[in-house]
């Protein structure tokens, strides 16, 4: 077993003093991988002058230069034949442009070790029979949109007694069935079962809102549970108005805030980030994110905001080692918490413009030079 299955089958999940040597490793392996599979990333590292053998500490990840998601929205980058390619996934592409994302066979059984880990950590492996109410989409063969799976996917958590969908797939598109949630609700409310609502924490908001507006409540049965995720995008406009969340889903479906847990993940990088109890998202071991500095690229320390560059050495189907978001972000020590958690975590402040991306990419010179658009 390579260090990349060593380091997702490992037991803590938050032990970065632990992990240390094996991430390196794991990276190193991979980068040298992709260096050898993958012609256009290896101009890259060229360019750059980097071998993958630099990769000796954790002070050196940071000089592997990271790939921006704007690129791969462009360029469509693999190290390996689409056979190997199992599991298929897609940027929700609001702009137009879309990342794509093929699993390799080893980084599905990863992202098994991994989901199940946290689930369990999380306490969301249940065997009480649960009826799930998706607040996002309805499978169909024509989406592969990561979100849409990752949701379906989470119904298999506990058994599924029922699913019922916000976004309901009918005659070549989708449409909002908000009538059918809240008839929906009004069932979960009379029996015994466990609920669980997934999705996304804009419909929830609105879902919420609706039930005011009518003046109803529907308290879920006990063990009920609430998993919110969907992107970056949704974050960091809804962070504001978390704690107005929590208190709405209090007041109408009796769920309690302990029980709202949520995740983010981006198409690029599909490690999951689950919040610890003061709702703040840890860097598990599968990773390591590094915060630049806008214009300059340099990484900042705790405290500092910059882009955020995220990196896991998961998967080997395409260069996605290291890639530099367009979110601004901060990172901040574990301790700072106060939850226990001493691994680092993560603020997503919000996204740059376009302008800003384009200076990163350009460098500081064209920024003084007054080119930028
Ligand atoms: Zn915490």
């Amino acid at each position: 077993m390579g260090a990349r299955g060593a380091l997702f089958r490992g037991r803590a999940l938050y032990d970065h003093p632990g992990t240390e040597e094996l991430f390196v490793q794991a990276m190193r392996e991979n980068c040298a991988f992709q260096y050898a599979r993958c012609p256009e990333y290896r101009a890259i590292l060229d360019q750059a002058g980097f071998r993958p053998e630099q990769l000796q500490g954790p002070e050196d990840l940071g000089e592997l230069p990271p790939i921006p998601t704007l690129y791969f929205k462009r360029h469509h980058l693999s190290s390996m034949a689409g056979k190997h390619a199992l599991f298929h996934t897609t940027s929700s592409g609001t702009s137009g442009r879309r990342s794509e994302v093929n699993f390799d066979f080893g980084a599905l059984l990863c992202d098994l070790a991994m989901s199940l880990r946290a689930c369990g950590t999380h306490g969301l492996i249940s065997p009480r029979p649960t009826r799930y109410v998706i607040l996002g989409y309805q499978p169909h063969r024509g989406n592969h949109m990561g979100v849409m799976k990752s949701a379906f996917l989470s119904t298999f958590l506990a058994p599924a007694v029922k699913r019922t969908y916000a976004l309901r797939f009918r005659e070549g598109e989708y449409r909002l069935d908000q009538e059918g949630l809240v008839e929906e609700l009004r069932r979960c409310a009379r029996q015994r079962h466990p609920v669980r609502l997934i999705g996304f924490p804009s419909y929830l908001h609105f879902l919420m809102q609706e039930l005011e507006h009518r003046g109803l409540r529907f308290p879920m049965p006990s063990g009920s549970k609430i998993l919110l995720g969907g992107g970056w995008k949704q974050f960091y406009r809804q962070q504001v108005d978390k704690p107005q969340l929590y208190a709405e889903v209090k007041e109408r479906l009796d769920i309690p805030e302990a029980a709202i847990h949520e995740v983010f993940s981006v198409v690029e990088h599909p490690i999951i980030y689950w919040d610890c109890p003061r709702h703040h998202f840890h860097i598990p071991v599968y990773s390591r994110v590094l915060i630049r500095d806008v214009r300059t690229l340099k990484p900042l320390p705790y405290g500092q905001p910059g882009l955020v560059n995220l990196m896991t050495p998961l998967l080997k189907s395409a260069p996605l080692m290291s890639i530099l978001t367009d979110d601004l972000g901060v990172l901040h020590p574990g301790e700072s918490c106060g939850c226990g958690c001493t691994a680092p975590w993560l603020e997503v402040l919000g996204r740059v413009g376009m302008t800003e991306i384009k200076t990163c990419a350009a460098g500081a010179e064209e920024y003084q030079r007054g080119e930028r658009e």
